[in-house]
């Protein structure tokens, strides 16, 4: 597989999917997410593989979706869809709407509930849309550099597409992260539960690949049930109906900016969070 996503099982039993887009900072515009969902595909299908790794070249993990892409809504069309929305040409809310149920959080769901164990190994900075590729995931093992952030809220949007804030930070500590779009340190992520283990940066692929090896001696049909069985009791309370109503939420959002200020964010926002900081323009 060339492009942005390298894609490697020379490890027997596992899958290794890499995010190859390093001098955007691994920044998703269209094309890259569905070469990461083909990826997933390939190795959910796979019957030799029973772990998949993610990982990322560059400085940086993610920083998050592409604002720069043009004619995204036209770029649908240059792929085969997995979800069932089209409209993407279609004018209004419409088109918007059907293009994040498709790339965001359709492929989002597609991925947490591949019936395999996933696992990000994340490093550098992790921004917005960025978070749509470790929440997905099963285990999250993090570089001591690693740091997170949000910054939708200052742009006008109530948090990025795919909101598992709530279930991966906790309430209280979800509304902070959203209302200050401060960073969150990997040490402060494994506190909250968020990350499963810190590690130096040197070893963060060594020790991912020493689990993702324990966990492909293990029999698949027992990995895919228990996994089944833990997404099931996180979906009990009330997980997808409350991400559903929180999707809407981001698209009254989308709306609400595209009537004041004629874009799908707050311009003012935007140049004010790139202004913020360095780290958030990298
Ligand atoms: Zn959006």
């Amino acid at each position: 597989m060339s492009g942005p996503i390298q894609y490697d099982t020379s490890r027997p039993g596992i899958a290794r999917i890499v995010l190859d887009r390093a001098d955007t900072r691994n920044a998703q515009d269209t094309a890259f997410l569905y070469a990461l969902n083909e990826a997933f595909d390939r190795a959910a299908h796979d019957d030799e593989i029973k772990a998949i790794v993610l990982s990322a070249n560059g400085p940086h993990f993610s920083s998050g979706h592409d604002l720069r892409e043009v004619d995204g809504h036209g770029n649908m069309r240059k792929h085969e869809t997995v979800g069932t929305w089209g409209g993407f040409g279609k004018p209004g809310a419409e088109a918007q709407y059907a293009r994040e149920q498709e790339i965001y959080t359709g492929f989002c769901e597609r991925w947490r509930n591949i019936p395999k164990p996933t696992m990000a190994l994340v490093h550098g900075k992790v921004i917005a849309g960025g978070l749509m590729l470790v929440w997905p995931l099963d285990l999250v093992i993090a570089s001591e550099d690693a740091a997170f952030l949000d910054h939708t809220v200052s742009m006008g949007v109530g948090g990025a597409e795919f909101f598992a804030h709530p279930w991966e930070l906790g309430v209280r500590k979800a509304k902070e992260f959203l209302f200050t779009a401060d960073w969150l340190s990997a040490a402060e992520a494994h506190r909250l539960g968020m990350v499963n283990h810190v590690v130096p940066r040197a070893e963060l692929e060594s020790f991912g690949l020493a689990m993702a090896d324990r966990i492909a001696q293990k029999p698949l049909f027992a990995l895919r049930l228990t996994k089944q069985a833990i997404n099931a009791a996180q979906d009990a309370q009330g997980r997808l109906s409350a991400m559903q109503t929180s999707f809407a939420l981001h698209h009254l959002a989308h709306a609400h900016n595209m009537l004041a200020h004629g874009s799908l964010v707050d311009p003012t926002g935007v140049m004010a969070a790139v202004k913020k900081g360095p780290k958030a323009a990298e």
